[in-house]
């Protein structure tokens, strides 16, 4: 004889595990095909929480320094490669709501720090190009750094979900060079660098 227990259907955020045992319940019931499942709060690898929590300001921070950027290449009159930089501080603001996301999917909360101002000075385009190159490779350490923590910690499901952001990476290293050696060929070149700067205008 099967006995059907009685049942509340609750939040996976809402259990509190040592309250069920004082009430005698020996076996919970859960839908697999909900939400991931959260770490309880407070078992979070901090360490991991505290590199996530910074990678949101970090991208942020991203965002604002391309932004920079594009209104940089704008004044030059390069409005393909402001264009594309404008793009580019959309795409750092999607990096940073992926992880407040999946923060906030482990039962955690963000807690949003203040932008810094875009610290580099931006003197020619050249120089704009590669200083985006150099910021790609230090946001890459960040990432690798999170990664390497998440695995000293045994946070195997951090370590998934940076999978995605060490292929971007890889993206954005690729893309940032390749802008830098499109304009060492063209860039004294008038009529190709306006080419050049139109075909970037069309990133989507
Ligand atoms: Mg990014």
């Amino acid at each position: 004889m099967i006995l059907k227990p009685d049942y509340n259907v609750v939040s996976l955020f809402d259990i509190d595990f040592k309250e069920i045992k004082s009430l005698g319940i020996n076996a919970v019931l859960f839908d697999l095909d909900s939400t991931v499942m959260p770490s309880k709060s407070g078992e979070y690898p901090p360490k991991v929480k505290e590199l996530l929590n910074d990678q949101v300001n970090k991208e942020m921070y991203s965002a604002y320094l391309y932004l920079d950027f594009s209104g940089f290449m704008g004044y030059k009159g390069l409005s393909g490669f402001a264009a594309w930089y404008k793009k580019q501080a959309e795409e750092e603001m999607e990096h940073a709501f992926k992880i407040y996301d999946y923060i906030h999917a482990n039962g955690e909360k963000v807690e949003l720090l203040a932008i810094a101002k875009p610290n580099i000075a931006l003197n020619d385009e050249l120089q704009v190009l590669k200083e985006g190159l150099k910021h790609e490779q230090y946001v890459t350490s960040l990432i690798h750094n999170i990664y390497e923590t998440a695995m000293n910690e045994k946070d195997y499901r951090t370590m998934q979900f940076m999978d995605w952001f060490i292929k971007e990476q890889c993206e954005e290293e690729e893309n940032a060079e390749e802008l830098i050696s499109k304009f060492e060929k063209y860039g004294k070149d008038l009529a190709a660098l306006y080419e050049l700067d139109k075909s970037l205008g069309k990133r989507d």
